[in-house]
């Protein structure tokens, strides 16, 4: 198998066989992010993809479930990703589920009849790394889009059925701006409609734009308090009607799963609980021991 740099595998989906089809990220410029600094973006060989799956065939040729390769495959134009598809039931033929975390600009240069092929060979499932539906704190953190832009093709994915998760990154946008970034991301998620909503914390790992701010001071991290504070604001805020997860800011505290709504209280008087009497500074201890996102 190819791998190039950072390997991403969906830790929800962990026996999922990883097929990389791009290398690095188009973006690269968000400034919490690492995981692809040294990778330039490539769209990988069809020699290699086609490589690859024959071993993959080789090793399951009933493979059903498949996750695409790397930060953001879907970044290619319709054109190029469909033979690379139907390469993939070529070689897997009961192939069902197709998964890739991607960018919201990736959607951008899909039509949404486009989407539907895409989706009737496979792809089914989609996680889009979000972060924030506050505009301030996307311009904040280069994240390359507005929260015009995740309404309009997340819209776009629903109207060609396919699914997909929207994630919330906690702490990101700093003191300065916590509370917009909860109350407005909870309001562009809640004009969506995600399968699941997942939340992380933010970590500011070296080499990162934002960590060399916070040391010139241009730049306030949460605590972990205040980044539970914040995850409680978004959470209360949040309306929609689907699964929800959040992991990094309170490992040991399990409050994923299905029926947010249904469990939307519970979850906030989890938060409450944790904010009130939870060991934060093992949280902090476990947070400054993360090496990568
Ligand atoms: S967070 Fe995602 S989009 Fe941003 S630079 Fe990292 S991999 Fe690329």
């Amino acid at each position: 198998m190819h791998f190039t740099g950072t390997v991403y595998r969906n830790p929800y989906w962990p026996t999922w066989p990883l097929l990389e089809i791009t290398q690095g990220c188009t973006h690269n410029k968000c400034k919490f992010c690492t995981m692809y600094r040294d990778v330039p973006f490539k769209m990988s060989p069809m020699k290699w993809i086609e490589e690859d799956l024959r071993e993959l065939a080789e090793c399951d040729p009933d493979a059903q479930t498949i996750q695409l390769l790397s930060a953001n495959p879907l970044a290619m134009t319709f054109d190029k990703l469909e033979p690379i598809l139907v390469m993939i039931n070529k070689y897997l033929p009961k192939i069902k589920y197709i998964y890739a975390a991607t960018r919201v600009t990736d959607i951008r240069n899909k039509t949404v009849d486009e989407l539907k092929k895409m989706k009737e060979l496979g792809v089914r499932e989609i996680s889009l790394g979000v972060e924030s539906g506050d505009n301030w704190t996307l311009d904040r953190i280069n994240k390359g889009y507005h929260a015009e832009d995740i309404l309009e093709q997340c819209h776009k994915l629903e109207e060609a059925g396919i699914d997909y998760w929207m994630t919330f990154l906690n702490g990101v946008a700093g003191r300065e701006h916590s509370r917009e970034h909860a109350v407005n991301s909870a309001k562009i998620f809640n004009q969506c409609k995600p399968m699941l909503v997942g939340t992380g914390g933010l970590t500011l790992f070296p080499g990162t734009p934002l960590l060399e701010e916070a040391q010139r001071g241009e730049f306030t991290p949460l605590s972990e308090k205040e980044m539970l504070e914040e995850l409680k604001l978004f959470v209360e805020n949040l309306t929609c009607d689907c699964a929800f997860t959040t992991h990094h800011t309170i490992s040991g505290v399990n409050l994923s799963g299905p029926d947010f709504l249904a469990r939307k209280d519970k979850i906030i008087t989890a938060l409450q609980h944790q904010i009130d009497h939870g060991d934060l500074d093992r949280m902090a201890a476990i947070r400054r021991n993360k090496r990568t996102l």
